[in-house]
């Protein structure tokens, strides 16, 4: 069977990423047909557009897209690609394993947490008011005189919807992961204490969709305890359910216990619909240089492939990376145990071992 898939080779390390994913995927015999687009900020240069229509249209088409980072510039220019894809193709549900393989530099070494992300409304959801805009004075008006609170006039403001219907989807989903992939709990996060309307109502949803799957343990944490919980003590956690900002905050904390970004990949999914890509950022200053890690990117490949109903070819994938991160040998920078090894292999050395693994 040959599957259609788009593949989006993004811009900073994005391209050299892409190219070892690919050869890595292509590499397991899963015969794959790929649909190569460009969105980011070299296009954006191009033709105004980081995410031009056509990169919509083919993912609307093929159903699974695998996506190199995209940077978003910080405080201005256009918004983020990343958001846009997730929002566009309602890709509510963000995967983001944090698994600990041996060979990779880390605090804990038996770490296997999942964090299951809302991706579509919270205050990430990009609405917002810029500072001194006449909608902006409008809307502090409106609030005063709806609730009685002064917001200062020279204030920007971003809005927090979270609705009843996207909470208890993404609480659905974190409860089927657990039931098919065999985990026992899930932890729910929020700062209901303290958010009542928002976070509150996430929770409220959450303990109701919870009394659905009984065979599964569930509890719930404020999200600052919880950042220290998983510090302290990760074991004790399994799938962890969070409102968009908290989960996107909490995968780094989460990447950070099993060695850094590097090695944290993820999928945004949706009904009929999934695009695969590294928890990381497009890391400008390594850009064309061969030296970023590829592991992350490969790494959501295998969740694509299991996505695919390809197990054989993703378990076979996964094996290879995490032998050749453990003899720590033909490996990126990122993986040596002195930053500075001058033995450390570029991007496409790393994947060419990794395929030389799978032979
Ligand atoms: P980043 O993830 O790019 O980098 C964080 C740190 O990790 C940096 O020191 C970086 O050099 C290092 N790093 C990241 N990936 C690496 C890799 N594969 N190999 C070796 N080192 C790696 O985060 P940032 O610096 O906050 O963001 C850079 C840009 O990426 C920003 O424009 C941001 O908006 C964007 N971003 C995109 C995505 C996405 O496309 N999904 C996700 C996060 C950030």
């Amino acid at each position: 069977m040959t599957y259609e898939v788009t593949l989006i080779t993004g811009d900073g390390i994005g391209p050299e990423i892409a190219n070892a994913t690919r050869s890595c995927i292509d590499a397991t015999g899963v015969d794959i047909n790929w649909h190569i687009k460009e969105a980011g900020i070299d296009i954006y240069n191009e033709c105004g557009d980081p995410l031009p229509k056509d990169v919509i249209d083919s993912i609307r088409k093929t159903k699974v897209a695998i996506k190199a980072p995209i940077t978003t510039p910080v405080g201005k220019g256009f918004r983020s690609v990343n958001v846009r894809l997730r929002k566009e193709l309602d890709l509510y549900a963000c995967l983001r394993p944090c698994k600990s393989y041996q060979g990779v530099n880390s605090r804990y070494d038996d770490i296997d947490l999942v964090i299951v992300r809302e991706n579509t409304e919270d205050l990430y959801a990009g609405i917002e008011f810029e500072e001194g805009k006449k909608e902006t004075s409008d809307l502090i008006e409106k609030i005063h005189s709806l609730t009685g609170n002064k917001i200062a006039m020279d204030s920007g403001i971003s809005i927090k919807p979270i609705s009843i219907r996207r909470s208890e989807r993404i609480v659905r989903f974190a409860f089927d992961y657990a039931l098919e992939n065999a985990r026992k709990k899930v932890t729910a996060i929020h700062k209901a204490n303290i958010m009542k309307y928002s976070d509150g109502l996430f929770l409220s949803v959450a303990r109701r969709v919870a009394e659905e799957y009984p065979e599964v343990e569930f509890e719930d944490y404020i999200v600052d305890n919880m950042c220290m919980q998983l510090v302290q003590k990760p074991h004790l956690y399994d799938v962890l359910v969070l409102p968009n900002l908290y989960g996107d905050i909490l995968s780094d904390l989460c990447a950070g216990l099993v060695g850094g970004l590097g090695v944290a990949p993820g999928g945004n999914i949706g009904k009929d619909m999934a695009v695969f890509e590294a928890t990381h950022g497009s890391a400008p200053k390594y850009a064309k240089k061969n030296v970023a890690n590829p592991t992350a990117l490969i790494l959501s490949g295998v969740m694509m492939l299991h996505h695919l109903g390809e197990k054989e070819a993703a378990d076979k994938l996964e094996k290879a990376v995490a032998s050749v991160i453990a003899k720590k040998k033909d490996v990126t920078f990122d993986l040596k145990e002195d930053r500075n090894d001058p033995t450390a292999v570029g991007t496409q050395e790393m994947a060419q071992a990794i395929i030389k693994r799978m032979r």
